[in-house]
């Protein structure tokens, strides 16, 4: 088993650089502008390392808090290989079936954004893990207790290199690799959830009553397809199959960041009760949205009573909304 290990470093604008993915409007995350990788075996010991200082083509200028973190100067840039050809000399040395980990779930949809603008194939890498989810199943998190590789490789008492500082992008995949050394690699990895266990869980993640019926879709462009697409919306009552009619007004109401949930209730059998449907999204590789969907059984008045309230505050949002903007 071999595993890449990586960090990049990126720059970003002074203003926001937004490009068209097959027909979606995104917003470039970053410019990469370092990689450092090792590659592992399964006990994380390190085979062989990579490294490239690389010179952006959008984010050209050097902004002054990226030069701040990573102690680069606009010279480092200037004198850095092409973006491009970085990036091909990166997939070559990493392999096309290789499998990445990061320290947290950032890199991926700036490296896939970037190849995307380079017009390189963005499909790869196809599998990758974020490797605090991985440290945190032997190190559960205690309160006070931050996330930052710097914290952790502390916490640990991995002693520190003179000449290795942090936001050094081959410096930080070297001190990941070390974190890894004191935890299961191997096994850590063979049972490490796919995009649709993932979000699945968090669709489900402090609900009072687990989600049944669920569905997954992997790969869409579109944010709203949740609420718009009539295969997405299209859901059947679990007692008896009939389609669910959503909330007649069309309100959706969020929950957390990417979160979303209507009413819903059986056309055939009221007493099959009501039940929340809800989707939760991701956007993992920068470019496409996946979706959980699943229905909660509401069970209990005040959830219900919650919904109906903040229903009506968001009605009242939208028409005061629509009052201050003059019909076109
Ligand atoms: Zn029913």
């Amino acid at each position: 088993m071999e595993l890449i290990i990586y960090d990049l470093e990126w720059n970003i604008g002074y203003k926001p650089y937004v490009f068209r993915y097959h027909g979606a409007e995104l917003t470039l995350r970053g410019e990469i502008i370092q990689i450092g990788a090792v590659r592992v075996d399964g006990n994380a010991r390190v085979l062989d390392t990579f490294f490239l200082q690389l010179r952006p083509r959008i984010f050209r200028r050097l902004q002054h808090h990226i030069a701040k973190v990573t102690g680069l100067s606009q010279g480092d840039l200037d004198a850095g290989l092409p973006l491009r050809e970085g990036l091909e000399r990166f997939r070559q040395w990493a392999g096309p079936d290789a499998v990445f980990g990061e320290w947290g779930m950032d890199d991926m949809p700036v490296l896939k954004q970037n190849l995307y603008l380079c017009g390189l194939d963005e499909s790869w890498p196809q599998r990758w893990v974020d490797l605090q989810r991985l440290f945190l199943q032997s190190f559960p998190r205690k309160e006070g207790e931050g996330l930052a590789l710097e914290s952790v490789v502390e916490r640990l008492g991995i002693p520190l290199e003179a000449d290795r500082a942090f936001h050094n992008a081959l410096d930080d995949a070297l001190y990941t690799a070390r974190v890894c050394a004191r935890l299961p690699l191997a096994e850590g990895l063979a049972a490490y959830p796919d995009q649709r266990a993932q979000l699945t869980e968090a669709l489900g993640a402090g609900l009072a009553a687990p989600v049944r019926d669920v569905h997954f879709w992997p790969g869409r462009l579109d944010h709203d397809d949740y609420k718009n697409d009539p295969e997405l919306t299209a859901a059947a009552c679990p007692e008896c199959g009939a389609p669910l009619a959503l909330d007649a007004d069309g309100v959706w109401l969020k929950r957390g960041n990417t979160g979303y949930y209507t009413l819903a209730a059986c056309t055939a059998d009221s007493a099959h009760g009501q039940w929340f449907l809800r989707f939760k999204l991701a956007r993992p590789d920068g470019l496409h949205w996946n979706f959980a969907r699943g229905l909660e059984p509401v069970t209990d008045r005040e959830a219900l009573a919650r919904w109906h309230k903040q229903k009506k505050a968001q009605l009242a949002r939208l028409r005061k909304l629509r009052e201050k903007q003059p019909e076109e």
